[in-house]
């Protein structure tokens, strides 16, 4: 193994937001890093398309909780702030139930309530009890998020055993909320955000309720420039620290020594280094670049054997206008939304009514289109690749599908409106993207594939490897992805004594 105790280096395969948070913070304590990415940029799913004078995230358009990114910019000698302007947005979105009723999310929580009141007055008088159990909640897991979970001695820690009133592992999300708010759409109001984990609020655990309270807490923020706009951001506070990044230049190969991996090869070559950091997929990272007789517990056929979260079918539209009266964010909750639900979790089949999410992002962020002209970002939840859907035969008919519901928000006349046109199936993920069956927010968040279960933050089954982006501890969705960044730096940092 090549081994520099003054200065160790360390490659990492990825750009994504992961692959970046760890780059900073190996930097910012003098270690030599090194990143390869496959794509041309940075930024990996958390990126941008360009289509003509068009800009669009690429996935990405919540951005919560920038107090975590912020502690990351401060080790690395930056500010975000100054990197990059964040506007926090009230109403946070708009949530409009096809039947009824539309309600503007706001923080402002006396406004709220009045906002519940239109689904039910008594569920609005509970609407301060649940955030504030939300708040004591999102305190007792904070350690436990930010802890690794390597070893049987993580889980005696206090911290644990402190969490545990506010885990609930036995109750899913919509269960926990039965005990505030009686009008199943009311709970759906604070629980759709499991969808952020590609999960439904009927399987997804308890614990998650805090992804509500910490958009009502700590605000919901668009990144001006979309946030794609803070990975590039991230990549230039790297590079002034000294990471060199090899753009185009995929890691084809590991190099082994017995089980202890000593550097990769790609285009250009071998690159040797002290430690590894895997941001690209976990899943398919394993079937790619990892021989089967070297691993035991995610061999391609235990991988195959885990369940994975939803995939996406992305609409990315520049349109002649603006819908000025449209917010920032909206989510259309499909009248039945639990059969949607089941279409993509259990059955694997395409809805007839799907429910969708439209982000129009040049309300708040013009900068994303010309002058009299704006994006429509559109995202529908589907099955993750499955037998039972053929993209090639259903596509198009799909897309008119998804056209069609935007009238239901007033958008009847997109089809004369739009300039430019970018669609994304679920194969598309996995082929372009290199994401394990399109399955954009990686192995699913039950409880059975968290913490401990879930792919560890120092890989257990290779010496020398960290993980690093949603495929690991403690999961999908920016905040915590820079948190396994964190959490895999610093015990990368002990081990080669930096
Ligand atoms: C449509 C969509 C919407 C989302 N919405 C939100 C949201 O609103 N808010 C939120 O917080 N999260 C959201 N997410 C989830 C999540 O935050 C992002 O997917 C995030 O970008 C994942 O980060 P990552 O670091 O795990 O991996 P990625 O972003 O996928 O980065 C991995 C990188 O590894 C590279 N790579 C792969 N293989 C190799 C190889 N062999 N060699 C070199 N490089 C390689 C890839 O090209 C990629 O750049 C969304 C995701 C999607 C897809």
């Amino acid at each position: 193994m090549e081994s520099n105790k003054q200065q160790p280096k360390v490659i990492i395969a990825g750009a994504g937001p992961g692959g970046l948070a760890s780059a900073m913070l190996l930097a910012a304590k003098g270690v030599k890093v090194e990143v390869f990415e496959r794509l041309s940029r940075v930024g990996g799913r958390t990126s941008y398309l360009v289509d003509g004078d068009f800009k669009f995230d690429t996935g990405p358009t919540f951005f919560l909780y920038p107090q975590l990114l912020e502690e990351i910019f401060k080790e690395a000698g930056a500010n975000l702030a100054d990197e990059v302007e964040m506007v926090r947005l009230d109403p946070q979105y708009r949530l409009f139930f096809e039947g009824g009723p539309t309600l503007d999310a706001t923080p402002d929580l006396d406004q709220m309530e009045k906002e519940v009141a239109k689904i039910s007055v008594e569920d609005s008088k509970r609407v301060k009890d649940f955030m504030k159990e939300n708040a004591w909640k999102l305190e007792k897991l904070r350690p436990v998020l930010q802890q690794p979970f390597n070893n049987l001695s993580d889980f005696v820690k206090p911290s644990l055993f402190k969490a545990l009133p506010a885990v609930r592992p036995w109750a899913s999300l919509d269960q926990d909320l039965k005990r505030f708010f009686k009008d199943p759409r009311t709970r759906l109001a604070f629980s759709f955000q499991s969808k952020y984990l590609g999960m439904s609020p009927y399987r997804c655990p308890s614990l998650f309720s805090i992804l509500s309270g910490l958009e009502y807490q700590y605000g919901v923020y668009h990144p001006i420039g979309g946030c794609a706009a803070v990975s590039e951001a991230m990549a230039r506070v790297a590079k002034r620290m000294g990471v060199k990044f090899h753009l185009e230049e995929p890691v084809d190969e590991l190099i082994f020594e017995g089980r202890r991996v000593t550097g990769i090869k790609t285009k250009t070559g071998e690159h040797k280094a002290d430690a590894l950091f895997i941001n690209a997929d976990f899943a398919r990272a394993m079937s790619r670049l990892v021989p089967d007789h070297l691993l035991s517990r995610w061999t391609k056929a235990e991988v195959d054997d885990k369940q994975f979260s939803c995939s996406t079918f992305m609409l990315y539209l520049g349109i002649d206008g603006i819908y000025k009266d449209l917010p920032h964010h909206t989510i259309v909750m499909s009248e039945d939304y639990q059969g949607n639900l089941d279409d993509i979790e259990n059955q694997h089949r395409l809805s007839d009514t799907p429910s969708y999410y439209v982000q129009n992002a040049c309300v708040t962020d013009p900068s994303l289109a010309p002058e009299g002209k704006s994006t429509l970002y559109i995202l529908l939840p589907v099955t993750h690749q499955h037998e039972n859907v053929n993209w090639e035969a259903e596509a198009s008919k799909f897309r008119d599908l998804a056209l069609d519901r935007l009238s239901l928000i007033g958008l009847g006349d997109v089809r004369e409106r739009i300039e430019s046109e970018t669609m994304i199936t679920p194969d598309d993920w996995d082929s372009k993207y290199e994401i394990h069956r399109g399955a954009v927010f990686n192995l699913a968040h039950n409880i059975g594939q968290l913490l401990h279960n879930r792919p560890r933050n120092r890989f257990e089954e290779l010496d020398g490897v960290y993980l690093t982006g949603g495929g690991t501890h403690p999961g999908s969705g920016l905040p915590v992805i820079y948190e396994s960044a964190r959490i895999s730096a610093n015990l990368a940092l002990r081990d080669l004594s930096a």
